[in-house]
């Protein structure tokens, strides 16, 4: 409590959360502001998965992560060395990756309605995108993965 006797300001003062849901809605995931900007990955392991020429990608800290799995659905695939990509197995829809070793996830953005105040970091594996894929806004593009981020065969 403050002086003016107002305990808001602790609450004003948290950072917020984001909730987003699989298609089905068994699995549940929360996100604790301030976010990472968003990266767009173009590889080829990610058009697949998303069934578009893109995947949205939120990298998060773990300790700004949760998820609720109580019907035990989250499934895993790794499609390369060294790295998990996690979806509803009754839905489809993707989830997260993680790389073995590395902390943090990076959660799959269309999962969230809201994700208010996020910020657009740019296209990743831009050297990798389908023919048919144009990149046509002005975000930075990188051939790999965005700088500062673990070196790794995909995202
Ligand atoms: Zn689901
Ligand atoms: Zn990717």
């Amino acid at each position: 409590m403050n002086d003016y006797g107002d305990e808001e300001t602790t609450t004003a003062s948290a950072p917020p959360v984001y909730a987003g849901h699989c298609l089905c809605g068994a699995i549940r995931v929360c996100v604790r502001g301030p976010l990472a900007p968003l990266v767009y990955c173009h590889c080829a392991q990610c058009r697949r998965t998303a069934g578009a020429p893109f995947l949205a990608v939120l990298p998060v800290a773990e300790e700004a992560f949760t998820l609720e799995d109580p019907r035990r659905l989250l499934g895993e695939f790794r499609a390369s060395p060294g790295k998990v990509r996690c979806f509803c197995t009754r839905c489809g829809a993707p989830v997260l990756s993680r790389r073995d070793g590395v902390p943090g996830v990076r959660v799959r953005a269309g999962l969230f309605d809201d994700l208010a105040g996020v910020t657009h970091g740019g296209h990743i594996f831009a050297a990798s995108a389908a023919p048919w894929d144009d990149i046509t806004d002005g975000l930075p593009r990188y051939r790999e993965l965005e700088p500062g981020r673990v070196t790794g065969p995909t995202s």
